[in-house]
Formats: C-alpha cells, structure tokens, sequence
C-alpha cells in the first residue's frame, strides 16, 4: 500500500472537498432515489420476505399502448457487479453503447465497497476509524460509480446500490443463507445501512440477496444479464455470480448471460504502467477452454471516455488504479457458459456391484455432466450423474485422497414450482465420514437423503440416495477441497446442468 505523504495545507483541501462531495452527493443522491425505476414498499416489518421489495419502471410501450417487450423484443441490459468500479470494469464499453443508442439498461451493485481499509485510511486519515466512516466510505463509492456512469453516458436512475456487505458475501452464500445474517466486517451491522436502498434494513443472509435479485430480474425483465465469471477467485466475485445464476434460473427468465472476468491470476495479461489501449483483452489461458470467449473492437473514442469513467474511483486509486485502467482495451471480453444437461446413468448399477469401494472404477463418465477444474490444488474433475438409485456426485484428484484435505458439496435443486432446495455436506478426507452443513436453506421435501460415500485411491464421491429432481428442473453443483489449517484449497465453479423436460427412465426407480 502506498502512503501519501502531502503536507498538511492541501490535507486539509482534501477534507474539504470530500466533504462538499458528499453533501451534495447526498443530496443528490436523495432526488436520484426518487427517480429510481425501483421505489421500496415499507412494510410494517423490515423483513424482505414480508415486503414488497422492487418496483420496475413501466416497460416501453409502443403508440398503441401495448408494451414493446410484449410485442416487439427490445434489448434490456442489466449489468450486476460485486462492488463499486466492476461494473465500469468489466461491461463500461458495453453500457456506453447501450446509453448512446437508447437501450433499456440498469445497473445493480450488490456491495457499497465499505470494507476497504486502505481507502478510509487515505480519506479520513485519523484512528482508530469507528464504523461510521466506513458506512461514509459506502456513500462515497457510490457517488464514484455515479461520476463514472455520467461519464459513459447512463444516468444515476439506472443505477441501483443493494448495500449487501463488502467481503460478506461468499458467507451469506456458503454459510448464512438463512438465519445468522453476516456481520459487516468493518461496518459492524447486519442489515443494509444506505437509506437509498432498495433493500434498506433487509438482514445480510443469502435468501435476503436471492429474494432481491428475484425480483429485480423479474421487474427488469432483462434480455442480456452480465455477471462475474465464476471462475474469478475474489469471494465476493464468485459468490456474486453463484447468486445471480441461481437468481436468473429461479425467476423463470432465460436472458442471454454474458460473464466478465475481474480477478484472476495474471489477468488482464500484459500489464504494464501507462496506456494500454493498444493490447487486446484475452482470457487466461487456463480459462480459454472453460466457456466461448467473445471478443468486442472498442473504439478509440469509447476507449478513451472508458479510460476517464476506469479513473473516476479516487477512493481505491492507492491501490488499484492501474489495474482498473489496464481494462481499456481494443476488445470487450465476455464468456458465454455451456449448460450441460444431465443424462441417466444407466449402465452402472450400484447394487449389483455389492461394496461401492470396488466399484467405482468402473463409474461412467459418458453419462454425466463433467467439469474440469483448471490450474487444480486437489480436486481434478466433477463428474454429476443420475443413477437410478439416486443422484450421483464424483470426483477425481490430483494424487490419492489425503485425510487432512476435506471435500464441501453443496447442491441445489431448482424445481420449475417450487423455491430452490440445497443439501450441503461436509465428507473427511478417507471419505468415511460426512456431516451436514445447515445453512438455513429449505432442504428437498424437508428431509435429508441417505448418503452413501465411496472412495477409491485418487477419486471419491456421494450417493444422494431417492434424490431424482423433476423433469425440468436446474441443478448448482459445487465441490471444494478443504484443509483443515489452510480453509479452502479449491473450489469447482458453481456447475449449471438443466434436466431434460421429459422424467429419466429411471427416476422413479428405487434403490
Ligand atoms: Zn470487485
């Protein structure tokens, strides 16, 4: 971290400006919020599940009073970032398009950005710093993305901030889906504190954020959706993405989904200081093979305003100000995820093959839906297939299965009627052993199923025994590997596999 090290006089202009900044961003801020397409409904009680969160703009309507996206598909851009300057980041070129030609667009901050140290130390300058500054440092990072949206071209009424916690998310997501809502690390609150939120005093749990990104998706009605790549290894980053995916396959919706990626070992490639917008934007190489990249010319002139709207964030500037410009590039990057579906094993019959340790050699892949984990610690491949007897998930590792390195699998189950369900579970490393992991999420038919593990010298799994999701149905698989000293080893991104419409020839069987 860099230490500034100005004299007092222009410490004191500083202040000064800030300080003039935020009066009459927040004033500002207040005649924006009136503007939003999206008004909150005070219920008696805060809760979000018992108030009505979103409302969206009325759609455009043709002269005749019918609703274009009725009639006559128009395109509909919702842009959802983690934190303040992601969404500049990863789709700035993209919304000063849809500005310019008068496209429906909105953009969604899950995070005020309020837990970074670094920025409340370079704007306040005094310690210890108490909770407040760092709810100070939220506004201020929304009044940053704000310059950053006028300078592409989007107004501050499309631009809504959730004030779910910075560094929180991947706890609401793993962890505290339900009850428990995660404590702002810095903040120290567990409920939305930024009075111009939609989701004012709404608990920091999973099911909140799901429950607003619902309605958000099913207000909007988007037709492109852009997220994080879920390979992108910041937790907020990923976690943001698990939420939106699972978000957009509850509402019922199929937008088109474009992911960008922020966070990943040596990405962007080729940074340097100074210009870079003679480089391209490619992916990381471990990553080329993972989805379909898609590749954007931008334009001098677009790069140029993008360069502006990537150095309008001074909160973060000691820290990552050239990082955040090195993504002004000749080309956008955006991946596009296959959705593998998933087909019934047929030809492996566990309870033939008598002890499942012996068996698992001859477990078929050609049947499942397969992920490769690139640049792997532990685990290798996941393989999810539907066995008679119930629901299969499989794993390879990278040399034999360690009793100091665990395994999390966390499943979801996205029924076209009902809700999601989850099942999580802990297995030890001699795959012996699981426990359940209680995150609060509503489980299949409100039991757990009976579990059966097998192991074999560099692969392991879990039988989910009558679990047989419905025709139809969408499915999140992701599997860590975990240490006990050392957390997490790796992780396979959240897996989207879609059933087919019509029931497996065996899901109704019994084991
Ligand atoms: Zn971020």
């Amino acid at each position: 971290m860099r230490r500034n090290s100005r004299n007092v006089r222009p410490r004191v202009l500083v202040v000064i400006a800030l300080a003039l900044t935020f009066c009459i961003g927040s004033s500002l801020l207040f005649r924006f919020s009136a503007r939003s397409p999206f008004q909150i409904f005070h219920a008696s009680a805060p809760r979000i599940s018992q108030k009505k969160v979103l409302h969206a703009a009325e759609p455009p309507k043709h002269a005749d009073g019918n609703h274009k996206h009725l009639s006559n598909p128009v395109t509909r851009i919702l842009v959802i970032a983690p934190h303040p300057d992601d969404e500049t980041i990863g789709t700035g070129a993209v919304l000063y398009a849809a500005a310019h030609q008068g496209e429906e667009l909105h953009v969604v901050v899950l995070t005020n950005g309020d837990a970074q140290i670094h920025a409340v130390q370079k704007t306040f300058r005094h310690t210890p710093f108490p909770p407040r500054d760092f709810i100070q440092l939220g506004w201020i990072r929304q009044q940053e993305t704000w310059t950053a949206m006028r300078i592409l071209g989007v107004p501050a009424r499309d631009v809504t901030f959730l004030g779910f916690p910075d560094g929180g998310l991947a706890s609401m997501w793993e962890t505290s889906w339900g009850n428990h809502p995660v404590r702002g690390k810095y903040t120290h609150v567990t409920a939305v504190p930024y009075a111009d939120s939609p989701t004012t005093d709404t608990p920091f749990t999973g099911s909140a954020l799901n429950a607003a990104l619902v309605e958000i998706l099913r207000t909007f009605q988007p037709t492109q959706v852009y997220c994080i790549e879920p390979h992108d290894v910041h937790p907020d980053h990923w976690a943001s993405s698990n939420f939106v995916r699972l978000a957009i396959a509850e509402s019922g919706l199929h937008p088109q989904v474009q992911y960008y990626l922020v966070h990943y070992p040596g990405y962007p490639s080729q940074m340097r200081l100074g210009d870079y917008v003679d480089l391209p934007l490619n992916p990381p190489r471990p990553l080329a093979g993972t989805a379909s990249w898609h590749r954007q010319p931008v334009a001098d002139n677009v790069r140029r305003v993008l360069r502006r709207a990537l150095t309008a964030y001074p909160s973060e500037d000691s820290v990552d100000l050239t990082f955040r410009r090195s993504f002004a590039r000749k080309n956008t990057l955006f991946a596009q995820l296959p959705t593998p579906r998933l087909k019934y094993a047929s030809a492996f019959n566990l309870a033939a093959s008598g002890a499942l340790p012996g068996s698992v050699a001859v477990l078929p892949h050609s049947g499942s839906s397969q992920h490769h984990i690139p640049s792997a610690a532990v685990l290798q491949t996941v393989g999810v297939l539907q066995l008679p007897q119930g629901l299969c998930i499989d794993w390879q590792t990278q040399g034999p299965l360690r009793a100091t390195v665990a395994f999390r699998v966390d499943l979801w189950i996205v029924g076209p009627n009902h809700s999601p369900h989850r099942l999580t579970l802990l297995v030890n490393g001699k795959m012996n052993t699981f426990q359940w992991i209680d995150t609060g999420a509503p489980l299949p038919s409100t039991v757990r199923p009976s579990v059966t593990l097998y192991a074999a010298h560099d692969r392991g799994g879990v039988l989910l025994k009558e679990i047989a999701p419905p025709a139809g149905s969408t499915l999140f698989v992701q599997v860590e590997s975990r240490d006990a000293r050392q957390g997490m080893l790796d992780r396979m991104p959240l897996e989207e596999i879609s059933l087919p419409k019509t029931s497996f020839p065996g899901a109704q069987q019994k084991p």
